[in-house]
């Protein structure tokens, strides 16, 4: 079987999958940043990653998959100025800083649970290692990539570009270049140039979040914290590296930068071997983002409660959705796009229900080993979910044949096919049935109602029969009659 390739960033290719201390896999991803709800554009990092999590267990890797909470430093802009985002909600509802941070945790965690996105193994909080990211930042002043001006501490890139390479991961590594796309803000003038970047901030008196450092009351800047944690939990160089493409630059080549700044490491470490990023939502074709104002937050579209949506779609549609992209593709949302993803949904669950109840033949007539082969191959090239819901369907027509008559399968063969259906679709891409009870009681319970139709049907009491159908139907159950007998299935909801 081919080898599992991954797309690194950084080399800006496929690369065979090689962790450094085999069969340990270590994964950093850089998780969000909660002073407002997620939206869509949070759930595609984190069912991204989920999926890489998932496959590389599947695959027997022992991973340690750390993401991190950033409750502190990330500023208003970009840019090193500007207030640090909690802050300024706090100011505005009048809450704890940590009160605010603490409200959009839960609320995360409670959308990534309905979206079947597994726990990280670590969740370490941005402020739970304030001295971690002191310390670092004082070996990097010793390394002589660092000065202080001010009560504030940055890195001094002009220095680090002697040594190692900057921009490397996001294609800026021309200086120049950086310098004119640089636009100077009010209280740059600290910087011995406008690329340097803060990795601690002095605290203006009216600054809420701040902590004791050797360079007086301040707080973190908003790269430093995923360096320190991901050095602390991972270790020099991590195997993977992830988060959304829009953190390229400037997070990520600001994280390379102190790692490498911090070990002074020949040849550079880079904080991971592969770096990956995932592609960006749209909306008519824009970023989908908070700073944009044109997000449409998870809950939203659980509800259908905004003026964009047509109605609401449910937590497996949207991750659906999402997989029915290659992370590395755009994804533009729309009504349309999202009513086929729930479709196409349904379409796979009926189909999987339906492999229960086939027929076995003494031969199976189509080869199962190569169908096999497909599954692991679209993931194998780098996580291709869309190449493996593909394969799923093509399971799906041969289930379909199977029923017809037209293809064939031995006892043995349909417990492999089912299994080996079941294992990609609920256990490495994350999908689960909707609704959570098409236990073996439920089951029972349709048998016992499709018992009363056929007995009411054969006593001519078309009324009765005709008032289940109808009434199953208005609950979203079809009844659908085959000459093996009556089947049921889940409509998609409209
Ligand atoms: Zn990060």
């Amino acid at each position: 079987m081919e080898k599992l390739h991954v797309y690194n960033s950084l080399t800006r290719r496929k690369e065979v999958f090689e962790p450094i201390s085999p069969p340990f896999v270590g994964m950093y991803v850089c998780g969000p940043t909660v002073y407002g709800d997620a939206h869509l554009g949070h759930a595609r990092p984190a069912i991204t990653f989920d999926v890489v999590y998932r496959y590389l267990r599947h695959l027997g890797y022992k991973v340690r998959y750390v993401r991190n909470i950033t409750d502190v430093g990330h500023l208003e802009n970009d840019a090193d100025e500007g207030e640090d985002k909690i802050a300024k909600k706090a100011k505005l509802e009048q809450l704890e800083p940590m009160e605010v941070a603490q409200y959009y945790t839960d609320r995360y965690h409670e959308v990534m649970q309905m979206l079947n996105v597994l726990r990280p193994s670590i969740e370490p909080r941005a402020t739970g290692h304030i001295p971690e990211q002191i310390r670092m930042i004082e070996k990097i002043i010793e390394n002589g990539f660092a000065y202080v001006v001010n009560g504030s501490v940055y890195l001094d890139v002009v220095k680090y570009a002697q040594y190692y390479k900057y921009g490397e991961l996001s294609g800026r590594e021309n200086l120049d270049e950086l310098l004119s796309g640089s636009r100077e803000l009010e209280g740059q003038t600290e910087k011995k140039n406008p690329f340097d970047f803060a990795l601690w901030k002095k605290a203006s008196p009216e600054h809420i979040m701040r902590w004791q450092s050797p360079w007086g009351e301040g707080f973190p800047g908003w790269h430093i914290e995923c360096s320190a944690m991901s050095i602390k939990y991972l270790g020099e160089c991590t195997d993977i590296h992830g988060g959304g493409m829009d953190l390229k630059f400037p997070h990520h080549e600001a994280e390379i930068a102190q790692t490498n700044a911090c070990l002074h490491p020949h040849p550079p470490r880079n904080e991971a071997k592969y770096w990956m990023h995932n592609n960006l939502v749209t909306i008519n074709g824009q970023k989908m983002g908070k700073s944009l104002g044109n997000f449409i937050t998870l809950e939203q579209f659980f509800s259908g409660n905004h003026p964009l949506l047509l109605r609401s779609y449910s937590p497996m549609t949207i991750r659906f959705f999402i997989l029915q992209s290659h992370y590395r593709s755009t994804l533009d949302f729309s009504n349309d796009a999202l009513t086929a993803a729930e479709k196409g949904l349904q379409r796979l669950l009926n189909g999987l229900r339906l492999a229960k109840e086939l027929k076995t033949s003494p031969i199976t007539t189509f080869d199962l080993n190569a169908y096999k082969a497909s599954l692991y191959a679209a993931m194998n090239d780098d996580f291709n979910s869309a190449m493996v819901i593909a394969q799923l369907f093509e399971g799906i027509r041969l289930i379909n044949a199977i029923d017809q008559g037209m293809e064939k399968i031995t006892a043995s063969d349909l417990e492999a096919f089912i299994s080996l259906l079941n294992t990609f679709t609920f256990d490495i891409l994350g999908l689960k049935q909707e609704i959570e009870d098409v236990t073996p009681r439920l089951e029972a319970v349709m048998n016992i109602l499709i018992e009363l139709r056929n007995e009411a049907r054969k006593n001519k009491n078309y009324a009765l029969s005709d008032a289940i159908r109808d009434k199953l139907a208005q609950n979203k159950i079809l009844l659908k009659d085959t000459p093996e007998g009556t089947r049921w299935q889940f409509a998609p909801t409209e």
